[in-house]
Formats: C-alpha cells, sequence, structure tokens
C-alpha cells in the first residue's frame, strides 16, 4: 500500500495547526475543547485539543486512503 500522498496531506495540515497553536497560546488563556470539553491553554483547529485531533487526523487518514483506492 502507498501511504506517501496521506503523508503529505498530513504534514501539510500538521504545519498549519502549528501556526494556530502560536497564536492561541499567545493569548495564553484557558479554553475549553470542543471535542471533550477538557479545558486547555492550547486549542487547535476546530477547536480541538491535541487528543481530539489526533482522533480528527486518524479519520482524516482513512478518507484520505479510501478517496485514494
Ligand atoms: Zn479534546
Amino acid at each position: 500500500m502507498d501511504f506517501s500522498g496521506s503523508k503529505m496531506q498530513l504534514l501539510t495540515v500538521t504545519e498549519f495547526n502549528e501556526q494556530e497553536a502560536e497564536l492561541t497560546r499567545a493569548q495564553s488563556k484557558q479554553l475549553n475543547c470542543k471535542g471533550c470539553g477538557k479545558q486547555t491553554p492550547n486549542l487547535f483547529q476546530y477547536d480541538l485539543c491535541r487528543d481530539c485531533l489526533n482522533q480528527t487526523f486518524k479519520r482524516l487518514i482513512k478518507v484520505i486512503d479510501s478517496i485514494r483506492k
């Protein structure tokens, strides 16, 4: 199976989220994750904490792979 395409997509999304995280950190306040409701100073894309974002990435990889088949 060829995962190289999926990896490239994922890296692009991750880099974008690092920029989002920097912006969120600069505000330095507690925010609630929209996924699990946990309070965290670092919310990422879609108002998700890192754990929830990882779950989203796992789903995203499955979607990308299914599209590529
Ligand atoms: Zn969460």
